[in-house]
């Protein structure tokens, strides 16, 4: 049998350091030629957090903010130009192939395309064994109903009937659950979400979170979880980190960030967030324009040529992450206009 128990120390699962990832521009020959230079898209520029056992801790910003190259970096299936990530005290950067390799065991990821991220040429048996078939080979007598209690747990059942299926014959909220499966099979400590509920259908999202929050609490996971929408990051996260232009702008636990939010920029997404009370006022003004380009980002605060309350230090000095309130840190030169 699989040995259940989990060897990890109390406290942070993951720490990220000064986390970077330029991704050089594909330029033509000629055009690379005339600018002598090679330019850098600055997904991530310098990112730091931790995520704590047992925590779900959400990452949230824009398209192009780079939560989801943070979320490929800390499990590894990518590697920083810059900077460390740390699992369960492991610095990822000294692993070797066959190390990392062990660890994915540890380190699973629910992606937002279910119909992309499976085999069509696969039954969902096949497709969930494939992690046992790597971390679990001497169990093979075993997989078959392994994958039948997982399918179980998350709620496929009667599991018998699901295991001969192939992805087109069942529902798209059916198909992400398969996904779920597949991250657990290999009792992971950290599972990766990204935008995990944002291709299902509205009727079945609010059904996915739960089964996510359920399995949180029943096998004491640690989720990273990325998401565009803070109404769905409030739905499950612990703590949240709100991102700008691959800078971490505020961060802190979820019913501090959301109850006092210190920065414009996280202020204008949750007045973005609809609320059912058509009664409610809105003060906080929305950013005009667009994210800018991360291949030259704006001088002092990235967030400056959007913001309201910007002022001339603003585009002159860049703002670090400073601890305001207890568990609550915010990079902004203005952040105490906006304390109770
Ligand atoms: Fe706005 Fe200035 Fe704060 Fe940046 S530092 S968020 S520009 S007020």
């Amino acid at each position: 049998m699989i040995d259940h128990s989990k060897a990890i120390k109390q406290g942070n699962l993951v720490e990220v350091r000064n986390l970077k990832k330029y991704f050089p521009v594909q330029k033509g020959y000629l055009e690379q030629i005339l600018a002598g230079r090679v330019d850098y898209v600055r997904a991530v520029d310098g990112v730091s957090f931790d995520i704590r056992q047992g925590e779900a801790f959400g990452l949230a910003g824009e398209s192009g903010s780079g939560k989801s190259t943070i979320g490929r970096l800390v499990i590894g299936l990518d590697t920083p130009t810059e900077g460390q990530v740390t699992f369960d005290g492991i610095d990822l950067s000294t692993q070797s192939s066959e190390e990392m390799r062990r660890l994915r065991r540890r380190m699973q990821v629910i992606f937002q395309d279910p119909m992309a991220s499976l085999n069509p040429r696969m039954t969902l048996g096949e497709a969930v064994s494939q992690g046992l078939k790597i971390h679990f080979a001497e169990l093979a007598n075993q997989h078959r109903e392994m994958v039948m209690r997982v399918f179980d747990r998350v709620g496929l059942t009667p599991a018998q009937y699901f295991y001969n299926k192939y992805p087109h014959q069942i529902s798209g909220g059916q198909r992400q659950r398969v996904v779920i499966a597949r991250a657990l099979i290999t009792q992971p400590d950290l599972v990766l979400a990204d935008e995990p509920i944002a291709m299902a259908d509205v009727s079945v999202r609010a059904l996915l979170l739960d089964l996510m929050v359920q399995l949180k609490k029943e096998l004491n996971l640690t989720y990273l979880f990325i998401t565009h929408d803070l109404a769905t990051a409030k739905y499950i996260c612990d703590r949240i980190g709100i991102l700008y232009l691959g800078r971490m702008a505020e961060v802190g636990d979820l019913p501090e960030v959301y109850s006092t939010p210190l920065h414009p920029y996280t202020r204008a997404l949750m007045a973005a967030v609809p609320v059912p009370d058509p009664h409610e006022r809105r003060t906080t003004l929305m950013p005009e324009g667009e994210i800018p380009n991360p291949i030259n980002p704006p001088s002092g605060c990235r967030f400056h040529p959007r913001c309201p309350y910007a002022q001339a230090i603003c585009s002159q000095e860049e703002p670090v992450l400073r601890e305001l309130r207890p568990e609550h840190q915010v990079a902004c030169h203005f952040a105490e206009q906006f304390l109770e």
